[in-house]
């Protein structure tokens, strides 16, 4: 039989269906208790994790399921579809994850991953600096040899869910023996290391998943806390950068899939004038507007990862930033056309979709913003000059 291109396997519609059986259990208003009494979503991480989900894309033999990126991105959209979008699961499984499952050395891999892929030990990922920002390559944190031991010294910003996490992978600079210039280094530091502080930063998205200001000071680890090499950290760096755009696209397609359903329910049952407000174009158009949206990023968001799980990473590049860009707009737009679809319960607390505005919001912003991937695109799939 020909193969059906453009569909996913049997085995990722069935991860599909389980997954979101499992989060509506949960659903958005276990969510939103817990965001706004300032609770957790543990309990749903554990289960999630307990169940094979959370690492899926894991290797077996270090407590995983063995599938790939496409896989946990899948999972990763079905929660947010249900209203609990885990913004962890781009950092810990699908960033650190790969990183580790990549470059870690063998004593490293069968420390971090078990945990990782069961989520009992939740990795943080920090890069972003107050000075630095989008500019990477300007990051200040160090990283300098003692004896036997590495000292780190530093400011991160942003940084989610440290205070959930039992290590945080830090992407700090250390100087090169032989050239004496500095070059990127990653470092699993445990969250509980002396020296390392961190705060919450008052932020308005509706979420159990904060972000922190983050203190280095004078931290000490071990040897083994660098992660592979102390030369391939820019590689390392590259290699989460595809897994975490995947993730960051899937999560807002998974978001923008909530909002749509909410909104096309309400646009069905809502009757003002002669029938329900969804008969009128004004209503209707927008949301099938949206409906193409969403489509059309989740098929590059597919396109992507299987790109990435064939080893394209080139390929995969282009493919992830045009599935990120495209995803974050999409839950944008459709977020405010289903507050626009509820009229005034689209601002109240009981409807809930005002309280998304913020999250889908931030899709424009991070992991990477939308203006440095219409730079990529701009540079390397149009060939113009580098702006910056
Ligand atoms: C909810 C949330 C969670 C986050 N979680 C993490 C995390 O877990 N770990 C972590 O390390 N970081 C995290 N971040 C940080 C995130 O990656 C950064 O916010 C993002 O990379 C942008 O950096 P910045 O905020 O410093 O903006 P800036 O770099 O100050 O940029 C400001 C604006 O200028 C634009 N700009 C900058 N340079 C250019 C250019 N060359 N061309 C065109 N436009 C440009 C940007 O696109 C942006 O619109 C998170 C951020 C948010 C909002």
């Amino acid at each position: 039989m020909t193969e059906i291109a453009f569909t996913e396997s049997p085995e990722r519609q069935e991860l599909r269906r389980q997954v979101a059986k499992l989060a509506s259990k949960y659903g958005r208003e276990y969510f939103t208790a817990q965001a706004r009494s300032g609770g957790k979503t543990t309990d749903l991480w554990l289960e999630v994790g307990k169940n094979g989900y959370l690492g899926v894309n894991i290797p077996e033999q270090y407590g995983g399921g063995g599938g790939g990126i496409g896989d946990v991105a899948a999972v990763c959209e079905e929660l947010a579809a249900q209203g609990c979008p885990l913004l962890m699961m781009v950092v810990s499984p699908a960033i650190c994850g790969t990183v580790i499952a990549r470059f870690g050395t063998e004593e490293q891999k069968q420390r971090w991953l078990p945990g990782l892929a069961d989520g009992t030990a939740t990795m943080a990922f920090a890069i972003t600096e107050p000075d630095a920002g989008t500019n990477s390559h300007a990051i200040t944190t160090t990283a300098r040899r003692d004896g036997d031991e590495w000292v780190l010294n530093g400011r991160k910003i942003y940084i989610s869910g440290i205070d959930e996490a039992a290590n945080v992978l830090v992407v700090s600079r250390a100087e090169d023996a032989k050239t004496g210039k500095l070059k990127p280094c990653l470092f699993v530091m445990p969250t509980d290391s002396a020296g390392l502080e961190y705060h919450s930063i008052p932020m308005e998205i509706v979420s159990p998943e904060k972000q922190f200001s983050v203190f280095i000071d004078d931290v000490r680890l071990p040897a083994d806390a660098l992660v592979g090499d102390e030369d391939a950290g820019l590689v390392q760096l590259f290699a989460g950068l595809n897994p975490e755009r995947i993730m960051a696209a899937a999560f807002s397609t998974g978001l923008a899939r909530y909002a749509l359903e909410k909104a096309t329910a309400y646009a069905k049952e809502r009757t003002v004038f002669q029938g329900p407000i969804g008969a009128h174009q004004a209503i209707a158009h927008p949301l099938a507007q949206s409906k193409i949206e969403i489509e059309l990023a989740r098929l590059m968001t597919q396109k992507a990862a299987a790109l990435y799980d064939a080893g394209d990473d080139m390929g995969a590049g282009e493919a992830a930033n045009m599935a990120k860009y495209a995803a974050a707009e999409a839950a944008c737009d459709v977020v405010d056309r289903a507050v626009q679809t509820h009229g005034g319960n689209g601002i109240t607390q009981e409807y809930g979709m005002a309280g998304l505005l913020v999250a889908a919001r931030a899709g424009r912003i991070a992991p990477v913003s939308r203006e440095m991937i219409l730079n990529f695109i701009g540079m390397h799939s149009l060939g113009l000059p580098k702006s910056y």
